[in-house]
């Protein structure tokens, strides 16, 4: 299946009959809903250039009918690059259980799989429009199969959607730094300009010296000025003393503070609550992030932990079907559901919480309900949602009507099924 959309406006143009969050509605148990109203909103080169009550005289503006405007989503972990998204549907396989089995596996398919990158890359694309997704942070193989040309590929399709979708880019050594020589390619990677973070894979288990491997990604890191995104599978005391030597590392060099993630970290998961604190802590003073895709495999990731201590938590789908995973909806709202549902939140406070984890932590209220999204200035990108509020949003996961990047306004038309056979 593919998404389909057509553009409704660019450049300048009103929206009326928009709604907009303006506070909360509080009782003696607290909030108990969500008050909004609905406004004009004039976008200008990009940006939103002022907000006005709702006037029904504008003839010449874009009538959204009461639909809810909320910032666009974002989703912070994908492998756009090597998605089967357009491909027949094919479950995992039961003999691929390791990360060392699924590396084999992809230096056998890559070379076939990069023929059609590009394709599959646009339409995933498009499917994360279709769920309002404007902007992601995706991983790129970087290893000696692919060399770069998963890059190159990416990059076709990322220039032929930059109208109306942006992305950071992390090159992710998937094949190991050391365990097949990818460390040149790294090096090459990590000099261009368009790569934004330094990725790694599990320093313990798959290039089997901790230290040796964050040191090469820390000094490509730094040497290039970039920020760094690191995959960690690995569980265990492996995996924490993993992320402590990243911590210390990181506290070493200030300018990757703020700018240094861990993807999955699973093995925070396994902790104890009172040991869960002691890291959150640690991560939130050297500034380190954690990027989760939610898993469940019989242990949560201790998001709430994470978040009361301050540490930056971004979400993403990584797998959208593919041989990883085949449970990646593309859905941000569906990911700030599921935290929700995780975790007990479910109160309109709670709720309206939650939402920031589909749209990197912008939210239209602050805790107090005051307004601070949006504003006249901020980049225009924003989403148009059947809902009454973010709660619900996020709740119902309500379906996107119309969507914006850089001011220019896509409506949201229907997916329809693709060809099967651009891998044939
Ligand atoms: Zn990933």
């Amino acid at each position: 299946m593919t998404a389909s959309y057509s553009v409704l406006a660019k450049d300048n143009y009103t929206l009326k009959n928009v709604r907009l969050e303006t506070g909360f509605i509080t009782g003696n148990t607290g909030v108990t809903g969500t008050q909004t109203a609905l406004f004009c909103v004039e976008i200008e080169a990009g940006k939103i250039k002022k907000l006005f009550p709702h006037d029904d005289q504008l003839t010449d503006a874009v009538d959204v009918k009461g639909l809810l405007m909320l910032p666009a989503f974002k989703d912070m972990h994908v492998h756009i690059d090597k998605t089967l998204y357009g491909l027949p549907w094919q479950a995992l396989s039961p003999t691929r259980q390791t990360v060392a089995d699924m590396i084999a596996y992809e230096q056998e398919i890559i070379p076939e799989l990069l023929k059609t990158s590009t394709q599959r890359a646009e339409q995933l694309i498009s499917l994360l429009q279709h769920y309002g997704t404007t902007f992601a942070r995706t991983h790129f193989n970087v290893d000696t199969t692919s060399g770069l040309r998963s890059l190159e590929n990416l990059q076709k399709a990322l220039e032929n959607k930059k109208n109306s979708f942006g992305a950071e880019l992390v090159a992710f050594p998937q094949h190991g730094l050391y365990y097949t020589a990818s460390a040149p390619l790294m090096q090459e990677a990590a000099q261009m300009e368009i790569v934004d973070f330094i990725g790694g894979l599990d320093p313990f288990s798959i290039d089997k010296n901790i230290e040796k491997a964050v040191d090469f990604t820390i000094q490509l890191a730094t040497d290039n000025n970039k920020g760094i995104d690191i995959h960690l599978h690995d569980t265990g005391k492996e995996g924490i003393r993993t992320i402590e030597y990243l911590m210390e590392k990181t506290l070493e060099n200030p300018q990757l503070q703020g700018r240094t993630y861990i993807s999955h970290a699973f093995a925070v998961a396994q902790l104890q609550p009172k040991e869960a604190e002691q890291i959150s802590e640690k991560l939130a003073e050297a500034k380190i992030g954690i990027v989760s895709s939610v898993p469940f495999r019989g242990s949560v990731m201790p998001i709430p932990i994470l978040v009361k201590h301050g540490v930056e938590v971004l979400v993403g789908n990584d797998n959208v079907l593919d041989y990883w995973s085949t449970f990646g909806t593309g859905n941000m709202l569906q990911k700030a559901n599921l935290i929700a549902q995780l975790y007990g939140w479910q109160t309109e406070f709670e709720l309206s919480r939650t939402l920031g984890f589909a749209t990197r932590n912008v939210l239209p209220l602050d805790k107090e309900g005051t307004v601070q999204w949006p504003k006249g200035g901020d980049h225009a990108d924003l989403v148009l949602v059947n809902a009454s509020c973010s709660a619900e949003a996020v709740s119902r996961m309500s379906e996107v009507v119309f969507w914006a990047y850089a001011g220019k306004l896509y409506q949201n038309k229907y997916i329809f099924p693709h060809g099967r056979n651009d891998l044939n």
